[in-house]
């Protein structure tokens, strides 16, 4: 009959989560609670990446189900969107201790996790959060003053894109315009239309001929 071989996405998504599972390949294997590999769609044409697990992922094993977790849940909402639309996981998959940033030779050993994560998902769009995140994809470092708002081409035609991290939004109050608040309600209403257009088939050049690119 032939064709027994073909493997699902789940399949192999699941194979990937199997081995960040039993993953002891840098030290963060030794403080970690539990891996935090990621969820969502497989078929989603646009992936939020965060730099590392905090304490309630490493204690439950899932991304973004935190404070910030939370407050990344009224963001999607607030544009009627919802997480389960998009693919969300982070640069490292254990929790750094403290919630430090994850340390260069941390993020290159679990890097080949998110490359096959992005290998199978094939996104157009991949949507930092924070900075770091921008800086592992670009390998060099950014700020968000610097980056925000433009569109970055990367391998493959996948475009990069940087948002605020919900956990830095929790610590500023202002939503004064410009304020890091009023410039994700922007972002999220931009990411809105780009999501519709891909699901619709728009390739990113047409996109960025429609809305204007920003990219650098
Ligand atoms: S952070 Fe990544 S490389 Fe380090 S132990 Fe966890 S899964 Fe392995």
């Amino acid at each position: 009959m032939g064709g027994g071989n073909i493997r699902s996405k789940e399949d192999l998504m699941n194979e990937i989560i199997d081995r960040i599972a039993s993953c002891a390949a840098c030290p963060l294997s030794v403080s970690r609670s539990n891996v935090v590999p990621g969820e969502g769609s497989l078929d989603t044409p646009i992936m939020f990446v965060g730099e590392g697990p905090g304490e309630e992922e490493d204690l439950s094993g899932r991304p973004f189900v935190g404070r910030a977790g939370r407050l990344l849940d009224k963001i999607f909402e607030s544009v009627q969107l919802n997480r389960e639309e998009f693919y969300i996981t982070n640069v490292v998959k254990c929790r750094p201790p403290g919630n430090r940033t994850p340390k260069q030779e941390e993020r290159r050993a679990c890097s080949h996790f998110l490359y096959a994560q992005i290998a199978l998902i094939q996104p157009k769009l991949i949507v930092c959060l924070g900075a770091t995140a921008l800086s592992f994809f670009l390998e060099t470092p950014v700020t968000m003053r610097e980056a925000r708002g433009k569109f970055y081409p990367w391998i493959g035609g996948i475009r990069l894109f940087v948002m605020y991290h919900p956990s830095y939004l929790l610590r500023v109050q202002s939503k004064a315009p410009g304020s890091p608040k009023y410039q994700t309600w922007e972002d999220i209403k931009l990411l809105k239309k780009v999501y519709e257009k891909l699901i619709a088939g728009w390739t990113f050049e047409q996109i960025e001929k429609e809305i204007g690119s920003g990219t650098p």
